[in-house]
């Protein structure tokens, strides 16, 4: 039987990194076992369901590559199958019409919960005969009164609900409209899902679906039910704990391989290995590793991955994340060289791409002014005579390539007798406009001669300007 896993988001906000996770999983098994994923929104709830939540979960799976082989399917869209199906089951009788008034259903569990049990439906319409009424109805499942209901969760093993805790679940309002926990069960089966893998949060309504689907002579599916993501204080994650929402992640300048390879860590081990390729994520995930504990995020660790990436991945792949952030930044990429080639001379330093976009501004632009530490240490009058010979030697270079530019630098410390540091930190200040860079000979390559040619005059008149000043 091939494998179908399902994620199967409520598009109610932004996707969190916790539905991140559950997609992750349920895509990693479907993977894992040469199956199909699919992708279904659970958009029933329509006061609280928008487009545009859609869209920020399309995005986000999107970004983090969880491509699904079928959907996305819409709840909404099948409205006439949830109906047909409950037709069904009132024909066979596994579902009935229940006419108690909302009164009567409020009353009943005011007096429950004041004897201190259990608020649920009393049954009373289990076994009516069919009335010829047009009162108000809903539609009720037939809940097995007796045994219990088990299954052998992947992640939190054995679980058993007892019949008796479970009432008569309404499948269909007064309205006509199914309930939720109801078209989760004819999707899972209509669209073949073999095992299902959510939120923990979700653990109450298994029995209540598996037993419509037995009901219903359905095939039963495997579940795994995960636990939550904590925030370092140990509450549940949420907005105050910094970034929760998928592309707010892609906002702050983190790679989706990061994301996923700290997200696939969150709650799963193989050994004590840290780093996964996606290849090797889909060989070795397995859902019976996953922890049962809930996990704290750690933003330290996700940081560190994402240097890792930024600094092992292909400078041609980082470019096509880093062209976001550059124009975010609104840095013209045009007037400046490839993206790859700073991502080449940048990357061992940037946490983060917006950090690496940043620090990578002056190859596009003119800076609006030195950095004044730097420059009150390194353009000062002795340094006037070293940018002057170093750009007379850059003027006169046509080879403008790192080994010669690098040559430039030794020679003009060799004649002027001073040491390389002399030369290379009025030089640095004077073409990036502080005190940091990449080595000397990869800046001035990539700034181009021109540039710093010109950049090298403007320092030459700040110490000028500073010398008159004095
Ligand atoms: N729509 C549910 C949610 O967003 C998930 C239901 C399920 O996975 O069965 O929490």
């Amino acid at each position: 039987m091939t494998v179908k896993t399902r994620f199967a988001p409520s598009p109610t906000g932004f996707l969190h990194v916790g539905g991140a996770r559950t997609a992750l999983y349920s895509w990693l098994h479907a993977k894992n076992q040469g199956g199909k994923f699919v992708l279904r929104i659970e958009d029933t709830d329509i006061e609280r369901s928008t487009q545009e939540a859609v869209d920020a979960i399309l995005e986000g799976m999107t970004w983090m590559g969880l491509t699904w082989d079928e959907g996305p399917y819409y709840q909404t869209k099948r409205f006439d199958r949830y109906k047909e199906i409950i037709t069904k089951m009132l024909a066979d009788g596994t579902a009935y019409k229940c006419y108690c008034s909302k009164e009567r259903v409020n009353a009943l569990r005011e007096a429950q919960e004041k004897a201190g049990q259990t608020a649920r439906y009393d049954g009373k319409c289990r076994n009516l005969a069919p009335l010829d009424t047009d009162a108000a109805y809903v539609i009720r499942f037939k809940n097995p009164k007796e045994g219990s209901v088990k299954f052998a969760d992947h992640v939190r093993g054995h679980i058993e609900f007892s019949n008796s805790e479970l009432d008569d679940l309404i499948i269909q309002r007064t309205d006509g409209t199914p309930t939720y926990n109801f078209c989760v069960v004819v999707d899972d089966w209509d669209m073949g899902i073999t095992d299902v893998v959510r939120g923990e949060d979700h653990i109450n309504n298994t029995p209540r679906q598996i037993n419509i689907l037995k009901a219903l002579n359905a095939p039963l599916p495997e579940y795994a039910h995960v636990a939550m993501i904590l925030g370092d204080d140990g509450a549940k994650l949420s907005k105050r704990h910094g970034a929760v929402s998928v592309m707010q992640f892609r906002d702050e300048g983190y790679l989706p391989e990061a994301l996923k390879n700290y997200l696939v860590r969150l709650g799963w081990s193989h050994g004590d290995q840290e780093i996964f390729s996606e290849q090797e994520m889909i060989e070795l995930f397995s859902l019976d590793a996953v922890n049962k504990a809930p996990s704290a995020f750690n933003t330290d660790k996700l940081i560190w991955l994402n240097q890792h990436y930024i600094k092992t991945l292909d400078p041609a792949y980082i470019a096509t994340h880093l062209t976001w952030h550059m124009a975010n930044q609104k840095i013209d990429i045009a007037n400046g060289p490839a993206l790859p080639e700073i991502i080449t001379a940048l990357s061992e330093r940037a946490k983060t791409l917006v950090e690496l976009a940043a620090s990578s501004r002056y190859f596009y632009e003119e800076f609006e002014q030195f950095d004044a530490a730097a420059a009150k240490k390194h353009l000062r009058p002795v340094a006037k005579e070293a940018l002057i010979l170093v750009q007379q030697k850059l003027q006169s270079t046509d080879d403008w390539t790192d080994a010669t530019l690098h040559q430039v630098i030794n020679d003009t410390a060799e004649e002027l007798e001073v040491g390389m540091g002399k030369v290379g930190m009025p030089l640095r200040v004077a073409i990036t406009g502080a005190g940091q860079s990449p080595s000397l000979d990869v800046t001035l390559r990539l700034i181009g001669k021109t540039r710093s040619i010109t950049r090298i005059s403007r320092a030459l008149e700040f110490i000028a300007a500073r010398e008159l000043a004095q």
